[in-house]
């Protein structure tokens, strides 16, 4: 059974990280509780296990950690979306800023040939700049982006509202206002 108060419990508000004025939603307790993890591994595992998703893509760094369960135990490829310069291969690259600066995302070029129903991972939307631009890598490769999921919402930077503006399914478990 999903508990949305244990979980939120297990997130803790960290004021002024990584400057001032930003209240960091610190998800390390959540991921050092088996019970907490296994909740969260366990919904989303529910929500996919009988969709047309046929690859997910895990966002650099915290989502990586929910990908791999994941891709386990929904027995799906695993992509990554790394920060830039961290993948070896050919890549390409999409620009967004976000509340902290400029950032570029990229992805394998051989990630994806076209055609796959791709579920996006990560820990937690913002600004949605993240996933925004990881959508469009996916769509630079010729695939969909079937839904965007993640721990955590905080709608009041507007993100999961852009998401829905670009026509990009959003499914978070909770959220903070
Ligand atoms: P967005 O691009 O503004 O939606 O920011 C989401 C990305 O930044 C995700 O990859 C998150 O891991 C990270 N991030 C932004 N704010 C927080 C936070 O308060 N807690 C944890 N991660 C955050």
């Amino acid at each position: 059974i999903f508990d949305e108060y244990s979980i939120k419990s297990l997130v803790r508000p960290i004021p002024d990280f990584p400057k001032a004025g930003v209240t960091f939603r610190d998800i390390t307790p959540l991921y050092q509780s088996p019970r907490a993890m296994r909740m969260v591994a366990d919904s989303l595992i529910q929500r996919y296990v009988e969709s047309p998703i046929t690859h997910i893509a895990a966002i650099d760094a915290r989502g990586f950690l929910l990908g791999s369960v994941l891709a386990y135990e929904l027995n799906k490829p695993l992509i990554l979306v790394r920060k830039a310069g961290k993948l070896p291969a050919d890549v390409i690259s999409e620009t967004y800023s976000s509340e902290y600066g400029d950032c570029v995302v990229e992805m394998h070029r051989d990630a994806l040939k076209g055609g796959e129903q791709v579920l996006l991972l990560d820990d937690l939307i913002a600004t949605g700049g993240t996933f925004l631009a990881a959508a469009r890598l996916v769509k630079q490769l010729g695939g969909n982006v079937y839904e965007a999921g993640a721990i955590i919402d905080l709608p009041d930077l507007g993100g999961s509202r852009k998401m829905q503006d670009a026509d990009i399914p959003t499914y978070t478990l909770c959220a903070f206002e």
